[in-house]
């Protein structure tokens, strides 16, 4: 349990919020980080524990104004992500996927494709127009689910994020070596 927050009730005095009742939002980890470049361990447990972490996963990401979110991003080196290709309007739109794969493809999509872990950067980037994913739900039950477009676009990045793949590898290298210059820059001057 962590205390999040202590404050003086009028009636009651001291108390405080702890992560157990209310939602945590986590900071998001910035590219450079080994988390970010490293496989991550499949989901196992699914229990109160995952629920209470892809809940905080939501908060975290709409808070950050994201389509999707995977665990390595908040320092955690799990399957697991969650997307709402809706930004929040639909909640039937959130998905929770652990230990998702990408078990089919088809066409191409070329958008502008931005990463929460690579702030402000944008690009073009190629993906299948439509994918379809295999993954576990909270209750460890295995689904699959197909998407076209800014959700086929979710589900291959944020797989990627989970296989320790950023969406500047799909970039060309001259591309992506740009940005990484513009990163080490910020890095230089503490703006990163
Ligand atoms: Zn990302």
């Amino acid at each position: 349990m962590t205390i999040l927050r202590v404050f003086r009730h009028p009636a009651k005095g001291w108390r405080y919020t702890h992560n157990r009742l209310s939602p945590m939002i986590y900071p998001i980890i910035k590219y450079g980080q080994q988390v970010l470049e490293t496989p991550a361990a499949p989901v196992t447990q699914f229990d109160g524990s995952l629920e209470k972490l892809v809940a905080d996963m939501f908060e975290t990401m709409y808070a950050a104004n994201g389509v999707g979110l995977a665990a390595p991003q908040i320092g955690l080196s799990l399957k697991l992500c969650v997307i709402d290709a809706s930004c929040g309007k639909d909640p039937s739109a959130r998905l929770v996927l652990a230990n998702p794969e990408v078990i089919a493809t088809e066409g191409d999509q070329a958008e502008e494709e931005g990463c929460l872990s690579l702030p402000d950067f944008r690009a073009k980037t190629l993906r299948p127009l439509r994918a379809t994913v295999r993954a576990h739900n909270l209750s460890g039950r295995e689904f699959t689910l197909s998407g076209e477009g800014l959700l086929a676009r979710a589900f291959c990045h944020e797989t990627d994020h989970l296989v320790g793949k950023l969406f500047i590898s799909h970039l060309s290298r001259l591309k992506r070596d740009s940005i990484k210059r513009q990163i080490r820059k910020m890095v230089k001057a503490g703006e990163w």
